[in-house]
Order: C-alpha cells, then sequence, then structure tokens
C-alpha cells in the first residue's frame, strides 16, 4: 500500500525568480490541500550551477572535486530556503532540508555520486508535525560526511528516491516542457508528446541523450516501481506517465546527442585506453572496431580528459553528433533512415546498435536536420503510432 503523499520536483526554470517561486509555493499547497503530505525537491535556480562551476574554473581549469561539491549543493540550498520562506508566508507551515541534514547517504564519486542509503528519520518527523518538507535536490553527503553531487540534472534521483524510500503514490517532476516528447522539441516542432511512455523506451531514451529525466531517475523509478510523472509547471495538464515494462515496437523517440568526439586508435592500445578511461571515471563511452582501427565515441569534454593521457596513441579525432532511433523496430530500419539522410546529403559516419535502439554517427553541423527528416518520417507519417496517441487520449 502506498502512503498518502506526493513528492514533486521542481527544476531549475520553475524557481528560476522570486515570482516563480511564489508560483511553486501555490502549486505546493494545492497538493498539500488534497489532504496529502508533500515532500518538495528543488533544483538551483535556473543557469545558478552553471555559473558556480564557470566561477570555479577560473580559479582552477579542473576544480577539485569535493570543494567543486562544496560549492554547487550551495545553488540548491538558495531554492530551498527561499521557497521555505514563500510557503511559511503564505501560512503553511514548511522546513528546508539539504541533502545531509535529510540523512541522504551517497558514495564518495564527487561530482557524480551515487545514494546509497536515506534515513527518513528526520523527514518523518516533520511529515508527522503536518509541515511541507523542502529537500535539496542533487545533493548528499558520503560516510565522511563531506558534501558530493549526484551529477547534472540529479535533483530528479533525489526525487524518485524520496518517493521510493516514503513510499509515495505518485513522483512528479515539474519542468519546462510539459511531458516526454518524441523528439526535443526546441528542434523537431512536429515533435508528439506521449501520455503514457514504457519504462524500457524512457530509460532508452535518457541512456541516449534526451535531457528530460536524469537517466538514475529512471533506472530506480523502474526498478522499484515508484509512478512517475512529468509535468509543466507553468500549464496545467496530466503530463506524461511513465509506466509499463513493454517496450513498443514503433519507434517512439528520437534522442540527441551534440558535442560528441570520436577517437581514433591504433588496435593494440585499445586496453592500456580502456584502464585509462576506467581511472578518469568516463564510463559513457562506446568502442565501434573496423578492420584497421578502434575508435572511441565520447563526450567533447570527457574526450580533452582523457586526451592529456592518452595523447601519444591518439591517431585521429573528429567531432560528431548522435541521433538514436529508440525503439524495437527500429534496428531493422537501419538502412531505411540511411536513405532518408543521403537524399538530405547527409551522410551516415556509423551505425551503432543496441536492444532498443539504434544509433546514427553523423557530423555535428547536420544533426538538426537529420532529427527532423528522420522524425518525421518515422514518427509523425507512420499511421499507427498516431493512432495509438489518438487512442490514449480517447481512453
Ligand atoms: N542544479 C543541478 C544542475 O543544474 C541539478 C539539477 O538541476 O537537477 O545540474
Ligand atoms: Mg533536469
Amino acid at each position: 500500500m502506498k502512503r498518502p503523499l506526493i513528492v514533486q520536483k521542481f527544476g531549475g526554470t520553475s524557481v528560476g525568480s522570486v515570482e516563480r517561486i511564489r508560483n511553486v509555493a501555490e502549486q505546493v499547497i494545492r497538493a498539500k490541500q488534497t489532504g496529502k503530505q508533500v515532500v518538495v525537491v528543488v533544483s538551483a535556480m535556473s543557469g545558478e550551477t552553471n555559473r558556480l562551476v564557470d566561477l570555479a574554473k577560473q580559479v582552477d581549469s579542473v576544480p577539485n572535486a569535493r570543494e567543486l561539491d562544496v560549492l554547487l549543493a550551495a545553488g540548491e540550498q538558495v531554492s530551498m530556503a527561499l521557497l521555505s520562506m514563500a510557503l511559511n508566508k503564505l501560512g503553511h507551515a514548511a522546513v528546508s532540508l539539504t541533502g545531509a541534514q535529510a540523512q541522504i547517504t551517497t558514495n564518495s564519486r564527487h561530482n557524480n555520486a551515487t545514494i546509497s542509503h536515506v534515513d527518513t528519520s528526520v523527514i518523518d518527523q516533520y511529515l508527522d508535525q503536518d509541515k511541507i518538507v523542502i529537500v535539496a535536490g542533487f545533493q548528499g553527503v558520503n560516510e565522511s560526511g563531506d558534501i558530493t553531487t549526484l551529477g547534472r540534472g540529479g535533483s530528479d534521483t533525489t526525487a524518485v528516491t524520496l518517493a521510493g524510500v516514503l513510499n509515495a503514490e505518485e513522483c512528479q517532476i515539474y519542468t519546462d516542457v510539459d511531458g516526454v516528447y518524441s523528439c526535443d522539441p526546441r528542434v523537431v516542432t512536429n515533435a508528439v508528446k506521449w501520455p503514457e511512455i514504457d519504462f524500457p523506451t524512457m530509460h532508452e531514451m535518457a541512456r541516449k541523450g534526451a535531457k528530460v529525466l536524469h537517466l538514475p531517475c529512471v533506472s530506480y523509478a523502474w526498478q522499484h516501481q515508484v509512478p512517475l510523472r512529468v509535468l509543466s509547471s507553468f500549464e496545467s495538464g496530466h503530463g506524461t506517465l511513465v509506466v509499463g515494462e513493454q517496450a513498443k515496437a514503433q519507434v517512439q523517440g528520437v534522442a540527441l546527442r551534440k558535442q560528441m568526439r570520436l577517437l581514433k586508435i591504433a588496435k593494440s592500445h585499445v586496453d592500456v585506453v580502456d584502464k585509462q578511461k576506467e581511472m578518469l571515471g568516463v564510463d559513457e563511452a562506446e568502442w565501434l572496431h573496423d578492420e584497421h582501427f578502434s575508435q572511441l565515441l565520447l563526450k567533447s569534454d570527457c574526450s580533452d580528459r582523457l586526451k592529456l593521457v592518452i595523447e601519444n596513441k591518439l591517431v585521429a579525432e573528429q567531432d560528431v553528433a548522435l541521433i538514436t532511433m529508440i525503439g524495437v523496430e527500429a534496428i531493422a530500419q537501419a538502412s531505411q533512415y540511411q536513405q532518408l539522410l543521403n537524399h538530405s546529403d547527409i551522410s551516415v559516419l556509423h551505425f551503432c546498435e543496441d536492444k532498443h535502439s539504434i544509433t546514427l554517427v553523423i557530423e555535428p553541423e547536420a544533426i538538426d536536420k537529420a532529427a527532423v527528416v528522420l522524425h518525421d518520417n518515422t514518427i509523425i507519417t507512420s499511421g499507427t503510432v498516431v493512432e495509438d496517441v489518438k487512442q490514449v487520449h480517447l481512453g
């Protein structure tokens, strides 16, 4: 049995100004007035985390990881306190807690930590006093009491983990889009909003670059069966409910990754580079092998770090962008995608297959155009999928 408790998470744009924080407070009060307990997780005000990263980099281009966490955690602390003040001012008792105060314990991987345990006793104590509890997203403490952060976008993961350990009815992620779309709507104007999306597809979308939800958030919700909903904090609506275990056959998502790089390495050096990559904690990287060389596909900023130690093993490098088609059927349609792109004068440099998706490696300049071509030819013109959406609306 779930507990009559809702976890609401508000992202940076939702708490981007004092005015917006007041709107969030009103939204939180509406949830509280349904008679449920409410725990709120907040991100730093929009732009704040980037501002703090920039400050750190002005002091040291590769800042000390522990100190960077101390600095970045300050961003969420500002918004949680302001929201608590706003709620109290409106006559609703609220209390704000940092990750440490909320007893969120993580491992020691600074800047990219994983939550290992949450002791809910402090949160429960305030909930029992009928208070609205506001928790700083994106942060925790390790066993030694040092502040850690969960990686960019990590507030979603704080929210869903709290929803899991508190046995909440639902975890609501309020953001600046009103749900999960078939592609980034800023790039593809025809992107479709899904009323529901299954966990395998959502997980693959987050894994392949869709920014709407932090990947560990989706993994946790899936594993612990936390009902997860993505909604707009600016418009009313039901948003997108992430639910279901079965991946759909048709393509449901087109995920984009810009600022990626291919590093070409002699085959004899692959093992050494692999070890150095692990030592640097670069885990999101993929090998592409051909007859003569191996190429490592990774984010440009990770590549910059890796290059410092493998420079002498590098044969060539190339900036690229990735477009991933997500859906069980996508893999069988590789040659169709290639033809569609070739007709638009875009060449596919490589393909990478996964269980529910296929990724096309292309030139960076072509990404937006490629996204529109592939999306509009697979999602918009596919009668079956559009019909699916209508059925869900009518249902
Ligand atoms: N403030 C952090 C970031 O900008 C965490 C989050 O917003 O989820 O990445
Ligand atoms: Mg986010």
